[in-house]
């Protein structure tokens, strides 16, 4: 029974200086968040000892009366708050998530069509080397070439032409929201179904402040761990109960055995966070946020500095920084940003001229620092931080002491010791 410290120095370590990382640099992967330490506290937990393959009353194991509890809890949570009638909480990730919607709703060698990686798709929308690509049948569609949205008419051209019997809607990189009314419409009219992939603005949706694709999809996947602020794992949720049955059985035993236990009542955990007001107040934080940071990248100075930002602006949590008429590639500005403190990944802009290791961008978000704390005073200061060092030239130490600043001003996990 040896602590952590005392048996394993070596892991203790990594956790210790991987705390003081995330306290020291300000946290701007749009795909990442901190949770609160409740969710760190029921994931750390005993519940990872359970072999719990099956669902709550239907398991293939004993001793099962405690995990059913937290299960069942979780998906019920995740319904009301996503107005869903059916929920699936035990997707280990959303890309496994994913693989479960595509197996429960076509077969093998059947077509999707889905945003291409490059404009701002996922991997498991149908990427050439992701199981989505070797088993269906793909035709990706992209952004528009001089709107650099996605453009619902062409998308329908597009539809009618391949007859998809899936269409996904969703991203990883766009800044935008998207119609999902249009998307329901050409899915009827070509017979495909609707499957909505919200990883990324699941939080924006769960707080009322983006549209909810649950009334017009078939099915809908996410993460919990983006905007949501919760454990890394996934979650499918539809409001067609006539499909759960075959969900249910793409996750398990289709895809996974035995759940994560811990990591389900962790689920649950931040799924009650979500539906509580101050949730709300934080996802306004983070819009608010990315706004800012939007304006300050299109303000003459950054413009004149080759900066921008991809559809001149953002609805969600994120800013795609467009770096085409800068001297500075996505990997320079990735590496330029590290170096004032600031964690962004580099990120291609559609179209992009340079290839996918460089990039011409970089994706900003704000959820992190919204739950650290942060507001539109903050997200001022973070703004000139990025656009001054992005501009070329700045003196990096006195922009690193303003990040370190803003750092201090909101602790992370105080007295967290792990
Ligand atoms: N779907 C979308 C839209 C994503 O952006 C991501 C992650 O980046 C995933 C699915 C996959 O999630 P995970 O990394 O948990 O497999």
């Amino acid at each position: 029974n040896a602590t952590l410290q005392d048996f394993d120095p070596e892991i203790a370590q990594v956790l210790d200086r991987e705390l003081g990382r995330q306290r020291d640099y300000l946290e701007m992967i749009a795909s990442e968040n901190f949770v609160p330490r409740s969710v760190l506290q029921a994931q750390g937990s005993v519940l990872t000892n359970k072999y719990a393959e099956g669902y709550p009353g239907r398991r293939y194991y004993g001793g099962c009366e405690e995990v059913d509890v937290a299960e069942s809890i979780a998906i019920d949570r995740a319904k009301a708050l996503f107005g869903a009638e059916y929920a699936n909480v035990q997707p280990h990730s959303g890309a496994t998530a994913n693989a479960a919607v595509l197996h429960a709703l076509i077969n093998a060698g059947d077509k999707i069509m889905g945003l291409s990686l490059a404009h701002g798709g996922h991997l498991t929308h149908g990427m050439k080397l992701n199981f989505s690509g070797k088993l269906y049948d793909v035709s990706a569609y992209g952004l528009d070439e001089a709107t650099h949205r996605i453009e619902m008419d062409k998308v329908r051209e597009q539809a009618l032409a391949t007859r998809p019997d899936v269409i996904i809607a969703g991203w990883s990189a766009y800044p935008r929201h998207l119609d999902f009314a249009a998307f329901r419409e050409i899915a009827d009219e070509v017979g495909a179904k609707l499957w909505t992939d919200m990883a990324h603005f699941a939080g924006l949706v769960a707080a009322g402040l983006h549209p909810s694709p649950v009334p017009h999809s078939d099915v809908v996947s996410s993460t919990i761990h983006k905007t949501l602020g919760g454990p890394r794992s996934g979650l499918i949720v539809s409001r067609d109960t006539a499909l759960a049955k075959k969900l249910n059985s793409a996750v398990f035993p289709g895809q996974q055995g035995g759940p994560l236990m811990h990591v389900i009542a962790a689920k649950a955990v931040a799924l009650k966070a979500a539906a509580a007001p101050e949730f709300k107040e934080r996802m306004e934080r983070v819009l608010e946020g990315a706004r800012i940071i939007a304006d300050r990248l299109t303000s003459p100075d950054a413009i004149e500095a080759g900066v921008n930002v991809v559809t001149g602006g953002t609805d969600v949590h994120l800013v795609l920084a467009d770096l085409r008429h800068s001297p500075l590639d996505g990997q320079q500005a990735e590496d330029l940003l590290h170096e004032v403190g600031i964690t962004v990944n580099r990120n291609a802009v559609p179209f992009d001229p340079r290839p996918p290791m460089v990039t011409s961008g970089v994706r900003i978000g704000t959820a992190a620092l919204a739950s650290r704390g942060f507001g539109a005073e903050e997200f001022t200061e973070v703004a000139d931080v990025i656009a001054t060092a992005l501009k070329g030239g700045a003196d990096i130490d006195a922009l690193r002491a303003r990040v370190a600043k803003l750092a201090d001003s909101f602790p992370l996990y105080e007295g967290l010791a792990q």
